[in-house]
């Protein structure tokens, strides 16, 4: 994943983190895999990218789930 911060943003983007906007103009982190598309990429709000190991609901284990 690359990140940046981005302080000249003209357009709101929806945090993954919490589900709430990133207005214009706020510094914020923008990811994307590294041999992903750019247009894959994602803006993240500076403290959800800190957390997001603990807020990603793709982390929760489903080993103890029945399989059949
Ligand atoms: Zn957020």
């Amino acid at each position: 994943m690359r990140r940046l911060s981005g302080g000249a943003a003209a357009k709101h983007y929806r945090c993954p983190g919490c589900e709430q906007m990133i207005p214009p103009g706020l510094p914020h982190v923008v990811a994307w895999p590294r041999y992903g598309d750019v247009d894959d990429r994602r803006h993240w709000h500076a403290p959800c990218w800190a957390a997001r190991d603990r807020r990603s609901p793709r982390t929760r284990r489903s080993r103890d789930a029945p399989r059949y």
